[in-house]
C-alpha cells in the first residue's frame, strides 16, 4: 500500500464517486433534506451539501451559508451510519398459513455493498463499537455482518468542530486514523483534497484518480487546519476516570436535578451512533393469514423497556436516564472494554431541553463526595 499522500482536486472526487459506483458500490452520504445534513443515497458531487455549514448547541441546530463552496464544511447531523448497518427497523421472518401449512421466512440478509462517503473520525470509532457489539461475540448479528462486510469507507478528517463535539476529550478524532479505506482533508475549499489510503483497496484506487503527489505544504496545511479544529472543540470531557466517578456516585443528587428536566423522549438514543438497544414486535394480519416479526430500535428512556414480568425495572425518569449515561460512560468499558461514547455531540444537540452529557459529568465530578474512593 502506498503511504504517500496525494492531491485530488473536485473532478478527482467525482471520478472516485464514478469509479466506486463501477465497482457496483451504492453511494451514501451527506445530502441536506429538512434543514439538515442526512445521510442518503449520493450520485454526483452535486448531491454533496456544497458551501453548508452548521451551528450546533445543546437543543439547538441550524444549517448556515459558508463564505465558501467547501463540500464538507460542516460537522455530524442527526443521522449516523447505524441507520444502514443497524436499520430502525428490520423484519427477521415472515410467516404464512397455507392451507394446513405454516410456511415461515426467515429474512434475506442485505446483500448490498455500501461506499460511505464523509465519515467522520468519531463516526469510524462508533462503527468499531458497534462491530464489537455485533460481531465480537459468540453470537454474531448475521444481518449486521452482511451489511458491513463490504462496506468501502472514504473518511473525511473535520475542517471544522461543532459546537457540541468533544471527540478530542475521547480520543476519538478529528483526525481519522483507522477504519477508512480513504481518507480526505479538504484543504482548499470545495478544490483541493489531501487524500490518505487505509487499504490496499483504497491506494489502488487513488491510481485511477487524476491527482499528483502531496507537496509539503500542503501536507502541512491538513495538519493545521485539524490542529486548528482539535483546539475548537466545543465542549469537553474528563473521560480518564469517569468509569469509576459515576460508578462511585450512583446515588448522587444531580439524578435527581437531571430527571426534573429529562422528558424520556429517547432522541439521545435515536441519534447516538453507538446505542444498538432493540425490541422485537410481532404483527399478523386480520385474517390470520399472515404474521412475522420485526426488530426496531428502542430506547432505555421508554418505561417499556425494562419490562419484565410484573413491571418495568426502571420505573423512574431518574433510574432510566442514570441507566443510559452509566451504561455510555461507564459501564460499557466492563461490557465491551471502551468507552460506549465517541463525543459526536449529538445526543446534546438533539435533546429538546439541551441536556448535555459533558455537563452531566462535569457537576457530578465537581460535587463528588468520595473523591479517591474508586
Ligand atoms: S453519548 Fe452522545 S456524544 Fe456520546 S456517542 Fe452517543 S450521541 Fe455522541
Ligand atoms: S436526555 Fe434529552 S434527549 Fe435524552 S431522553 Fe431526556 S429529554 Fe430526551
Amino acid at each position: 500500500m502506498t503511504e504517500a499522500r496525494s492531491i485530488v482536486d473536485a473532478a478527482g472526487i467525482e471520478a472516485l464517486l464514478e469509479a466506486l459506483r463501477g465497482q457496483g458500490y451504492s453511494l451514501i452520504g451527506p445530502t441536506v433534506r429538512d434543514e439538515a445534513i442526512v445521510y442518503d443515497e449520493i450520485a454526483t458531487l452535486n448531491d454533496l451539501p456544497r458551501g453548508v455549514g452548521d451551528e450546533q448547541e445543546g437543543g439547538h441546530y441550524r444549517l448556515t451559508r459558508r463564505n465558501d463552496e467547501a463540500l464538507f464544511g460542516y460537522v455530524v447531523g442527526p443521522q449516523s451510519w447505524k441507520k444502514l448497518l443497524h436499520p430502525p427497523m428490520l423484519r427477521l421472518w415472515s410467516a404464512r398459513r397455507e392451507g394446513d401449512e405454516l410456511r415461515v421466512e426467515a429474512e434475506p440478509e442485505a446483500r448490498e455493498k455500501f461506499a460511505f462517503i464523509g465519515a467522520r473520525s468519531c463516526e469510524l470509532h462508533a462503527i468499531a463499537i458497534q462491530d464489537r457489539v455485533f460481531l465480537g461475540g459468540p453470537y454474531v448479528d448475521p444481518h449486521y455482518r452482511a451489511r458491513r462486510e463490504d462496506v468501502f469507507v472514504v473518511a473525511v478528517n473535520c475542517g471544522v468542530a461543532g459546537g457540541a463535539c468533544f471527540c478530542v476529550s475521547m480520543d476519538t478524532g478529528p483526525k481519522a486514523t483507522f477504519g477508512f479505506d480513504l481518507a480526505l482533508t479538504e484543504i482548499v475549499a470545495g478544490r483541493s483534497f489531501l487524500v490518505e489510503a487505509g487499504t490496499e483497496a483504497g491506494s489502488a484506487l487513488v491510481e485511477t484518480l487524476p491527482h499528483r503527489a502531496a507537496t509539503k505544504a500542503e501536507i502541512e496545511e491538513a495538519e493545521a487546519i485539524l490542529a486548528r479544529t482539535a483546539e475548537n472543540m466545543g465542549r469537553s470531557l474528563e473521560a480518564g476516570d469517569v468509569r469509576q466517578l459515576l460508578a462511585r456516585n450512583l446515588e448522587h443528587p444531580r439524578w435527581d436535578e437531571v430527571a426534573s428536566r429529562c422528558l424520556a423522549c429517547t432522541n439521545c438514543t435515536m441519534v447516538c451512533p453507538t446505542c444498538f438497544c432493540a425490541s422485537v414486535e410481532d404483527t399478523s394480519d386480520l385474517a390470520g393469514l399472515e404474521s412475522a416479526r420485526s426488530r426496531r430500535w428502542d430506547s432505555c428512556f421508554t418505561l417499556d423497556f425494562s419490562y419484565m414480568h410484573g413491571g418495568s425495572v426502571r420505573q423512574s425518569v431518574k433510574s432510566r436516564y442514570r441507566q443510559w449515561m452509566t451504561h455510555k460512560l461507564s459501564t460499557w468499558r466492563d461490557q465491551f472494554g471502551t468507552s460506549g461514547c465517541v463525543g459526536c455531540g449529538r445526543c446534546i444537540v438533539w435533546c429538546p431541553v439541551g441536556i448535555d452529557i459533558t455537563e452531566e459529568a462535569r457537576a457530578i465530578r465537581e460535587s463528588d463526595g468520595q473523591k479517591g474512593a474508586t
